[in-house]
C-alpha cells in the first residue's frame, strides 16, 4: 500500500551541494549564505530588507518588539491560524484581541476586525492562511484610518498576492517561515522583510543578542536573542529560492488535480475557494465537510487505515488551554469554531501525480458516500 504523508518538502541535488559547501567552508554561522538568502528573498518577494531568523515564531517576535508592542497594547488577528501567530503578542505582554473570519477564504474578516478597535489597539496582525491573502486593501485602510501598525503574518503565504501585490509588503513588517511543510524551506527557518531600514537594523541587533550595528562581539546595546539561521539552513533556503516558481507551479498543479477529482463530491465536501484578484500560492488543500451529520475524526482514521495522512487544519486558537485561561471561550467566534470544527487537510506536496490525487479522492469517496 502507497503511503501519503500530509506533506513532504522537495529536495534536490543542489540543497546537497550547497550544504556541502559550507560544512566544507568551515563557517557555520553569520556567513555568505545567509547574506545571499536575504539578498534574493528581498528581491523575490518586493521589499528593501530582509532578515533572516531561526523560525516564522521569532520573526513575529521580534517584528512586534521592535514595533514596540508591549504591556496592556491590543493587538488584532485571526483565532483561525497556527498558534503561533498569537503566541507572539503574548510573548510581548500585549493582549491578543481575535477577530472573526469570513466563511469563504477563513481569513480575518475585515468588518470584524474594525468592530474589535478600541482605545488600546496598537496593531493588527492579519494573517494569510493557507496561501491566500488577507483582503489587505481593506485592512490597510482601516489600519490608516485608526494610525494603527500592521505586522503581517505570511508564513503560510510566500509569493501570495493581491492584485499583484505580494502578500508580506503591505504592512510595516511581513513575517514568512521556512518549517518543512511551507512553500520553501530552510529546515527551521524565517524571515521579517520590511522596507524601513531603522527597523531592519533592529531585527538584526535584535536577533543577535542586541549586539550593536558595528557588530562588536561584546557590545550588547539592547536585550536580544539568539534568532539567528544557521549557515546550513541558509543554504538549504538559497537552493530553495533558486527553484521557488517551480516548487509553487507544482503546488498549483496538484490543487488543480485535487479541484477536478473533488468535483463529484461537491454535494459532501466545500473545495477551497481562490477570491477574485487573489494569487493563491496553496500552503495546504483544505476541504470542509457540509453535512454536520459527517464525523471529521472517523473519516480521518478511516483515511489513515488506507495510508493517507490527514490533519485538522486548524483548531481555533482561542480554544486552546492557554488561551481559554485568558477567559477564551466557546460561542466567541462563531465563525472560527464552526470552520475549523469540519475541515480536513489532505496531503498536499508538489510529487503528487495525477494517479496519487485521483487514489485519493477515490478513497475519501469510498468513505463518506458508504452509511
Ligand atoms: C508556520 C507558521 C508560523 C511560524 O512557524 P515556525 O514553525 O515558527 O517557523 C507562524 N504562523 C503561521 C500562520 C504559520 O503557518
Amino acid at each position: 500500500m502507497k503511503k501519503y504523508s500530509a506533506s513532504r518538502p522537495y529536495i534536490g541535488k543542489k540543497e546537497e551541494r550547497y550544504v556541502l559547501e559550507v560544512l566544507r567552508s568551515g563557517v557555520l554561522s553569520m556567513g555568505p549564505f545567509v547574506e545571499r538568502l536575504e539578498k534574493k528573498f528581498a528581491k523575490k518577494v518586493g521589499r528593501r530588507f530582509a532578515c533572516a531568523v531561526s523560525s516564522g515564531t521569532a520573526g513575529l517576535h521580534l517584528a512586534l518588539l521592535a514595533a514596540e508592542i508591549g504591556k496592556g497594547d491590543e493587538v488584532i488577528t485571526s483565532p483561525f491560524s497556527f498558534i503561533a501567530s498569537a503566541n507572539a503578542i503574548l510573548y510581548v505582554g500585549g493582549k491578543p484581541v481575535f477577530a472573526d473570519i469570513d466563511p469563504k477564504t477563513y481569513n480575518i474578516d475585515p468588518k470584524e476586525l474594525e468592530k474589535k478597535i478600541t482605545k488600546r489597539t496598537k496593531a493588527i496582525l492579519p494573517v494569510h492562511i493557507f496561501g491566500q491573502p488577507a483582503d489587505m486593501h481593506a485592512i490597510m485602510s482601516i489600519a490608516r484610518k485608526h494610525k494603527l501598525v500592521v505586522i503581517e503574518d505570511a508564513c503560510e503565504a510566500l509569493l501570495a498576492a493581491q492584485n499583484g501585490k505580494n502578500a508580506g509588503t503591505f504592512g510595516s513588517a511581513g513575517v514568512f517561515a521556512f518549517y518543512p511543510n511551507k512553500q520553501m524551506t530552510t529546515g527551521e527557518g524565517g524571515m521579517i522583510v520590511t522596507n524601513d531600514k531603522r527597523l531592519d537594523s533592529l531585527y538584526r541587533s535584535m536577533r543577535n543578542q542586541g549586539r550593536g550595528e558595528d557588530r562588536r562581539w561584546l557590545d550588547h546595546s539592547r536585550l536580544g536573542y539568539n534568532y539567528r539561521m544557521p549557515e546550513l539552513s541558509a543554504a538549504v533556503g538559497l537552493a530553495q529560492i533558486e527553484k521557488l516558481d517551480f516548487l509553487i507551479k507544482k503546488r498549483r498543479h496538484v490543487a488543480m488535480l485535487y479541484e477536478k477529482a473533488l468535483a463529484p463530491l461537491a454535494r459532501y465536501l466545500a473545495l477551497p475557494k481562490t477570491a477574485p484578484r487573489m494569487t493563491h500560492t496553496w500552503f495546504v488543500y483544505v476541504v470542509r465537510l457540509l453535512d454536520p451529520r459527517m464525523r471529521r475524526e472517523k473519516i480521518m482514521s478511516e483515511l489513515s487505515k488506507r495510508g493517507i495522512e490527514t490533519r485538522p487544519y486548524l483548531p481555533s486558537i482561542h480554544l486552546f488551554d492557554v488561551y481559554r485561561k485568558l477567559g477564551h471561550k466557546e460561542g466567541e467566534l462563531p465563525v472560527s469554531e464552526a470552520v475549523s470544527a469540519r475541515t480536513i487537510a489532505l496531503p498536499f506536496y508538489s510529487e503528487l501525480t495525477k494517479k496519487d490525487v485521483g487514489h485519493i479522492a477515490r478513497m475519501l469517496r469510498a468513505i463518506i458516500t458508504k452509511k
